[in-house]
């Protein structure tokens, strides 16, 4: 039977929580190689009433007690999500991941590697390598609604390991929220979490990922089990697991346990009252909320950053000098040597954003391409 420890906790005592969440589910570390994946989503700042990233000092309880264990290697970071693409080590910096994780942070984004999606999606997609080796991976995601998948959680957090701007790719082609899980457990299943302890002191509320609404849940979760935590997330928040596409899907594919009759939960689990969830199913939020803060829908405004395509700066570009650093970096080779900077081939670009975050620079932008617009416009 899976188990899902639920503690009452603030940011100031949650190394109590942590070390009670690693006596409940004992790690192997000694000698290993360990990754720790919080949720870096955008900018912000982790002290104010923000609920977008995983708070820093649960990422730094995490480190600190793995710290005793005896780890070879610990390895932190994350690959940023929405208009952030590329500026993994920014943003990491900004919500304190940096300095909280000193020598062990990581711009996971810099180490891909190539993967083959299953049926029905069947493409490449460049993932972070750190996570796949992984010999002990924690995930440490924020307790979120969501307007695509209801709620974000232990499974949600692993579609950061899909690199940069490829993330927009699977939001703009997916167009239905049951095919936007099928994604989000492809990426799951490439390397679930040993361990996932889950930051619900302050929750995001409304229509995640990036909403502005906050809820002080005051709790912190912890399981072995991410499909077994999401589900008790899924009923504290309010949702029937059964309302939930992804973990609906979780359920077929045999990916952990989502029926609650057979969670064992330690705490309490009871609904979180008033939690001002989305009430409109996800297919309406899909349509006008998702990722939006502009008034357009979500389609407009991911087809922008699918024609998303490196731009180099000749005049800052040092690739006269001997700079090879983005087409050494290049998963799929789409970016070769030219006359005076590099040379892209924009089809064979798959957005994983590695160049500009390797570009020390300044010389390299990620913009969206009048020409792959016009393609994708007059495709729909
Ligand atoms: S990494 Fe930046 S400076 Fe170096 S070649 Fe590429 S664009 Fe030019
Ligand atoms: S050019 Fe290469 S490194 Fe840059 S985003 Fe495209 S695939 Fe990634």
């Amino acid at each position: 039977m899976s188990k899902v420890l639920v503690m009452e906790s603030s940011y100031e005592n949650c190394a109590e929580a942590v070390e009670r969440a690693f006596a409940a589910f004992p790690l192997e570390i000694a000698g290993k190689r360990v990754v720790i994946k919080p949720n870096a989503l955008k900018p912000c700042n982790p002290d104010t009433d923000t609920a977008m990233v995983t708070h820093y000092k649960i990422l730094e309880a995490v480190i600190k007690k793995v710290e005793t264990l005896g780890p070879r290697k610990i390895l932190v970071g994350d690959s940023v999500g929405t208009e952030f693409y590329g500026r993994s080590d920014e943003v990491c910096t900004e919500v304190r991941f940096k300095e909280v994780a000193g020598p062990y942070y990581t711009n996971m984004s810099k180490n891909l590697r190539m993967v083959k999606l299953m049926h029905p999606f069947e493409r490449e997609v460049a993932v972070l390598a750190d996570v796949l080796d992984a010999e002990v991976y924690i995930s440490l995601p924020k307790m979120k609604t969501h307007g695509l998948t209801m709620t974000s959680g232990g499974i949600k957090n692993n579609y950061g390991l899909l690199s940069g701007a490829q993330k927009s790719w699977y939001h703009y082609y997916t167009v239905s929220p049951e095919r936007f899980a099928r994604i989000l457990v492809e990426m799951f299943r490439l390397r679930p979490p040993d361990l996932v302890i889950m930051d619900a002191v302050l929750a995001m509320a409304g229509y995640g990922p990036a909403s502005p609404i906050t809820y002080p849940a005051n709790k912190i979760l912890a399981s072995d089990d991410a499909a077994a935590l999401d589900t008790v997330e899924a009923r504290m928040i309010g949702f029937e697991p059964e309302q939930v596409p992804l973990l609906m899907l979780a359920r077929e594919f045999g990916l952990g346990e989502t029926r609650l009759e057979n969670i064992q939960v330690e705490g309490n689990a009871a609904t979180l009252p008033g939690y001002p969830k989305p009430e409109e199913p996800p297919e309406a939020s899909y349509a006008y909320k998702a990722g939006v803060g502009t008034g357009s829908t979500s389609r407009s405004y991911y087809r922008e950053r699918v024609a998303f395509r490196p731009v180099i700066d000749v005049e800052k570009c040092r690739f006269k000098q001997g700079c090879n650093a983005c087409m050494d970096i290049c998963p799929t080779r789409a970016l070769t040597s030219g006359k005076s900077s590099p040379n892209l081939a924009p089809d064979q670009c798959v957005l994983c954003s590695a160049c500009k975050e390797v570009c020390e620079y300044g010389a390299l932008e990620l913009l969206p391409d009048s020409e792959i617009m016009a393609r994708l416009q007059s495709a729909e």
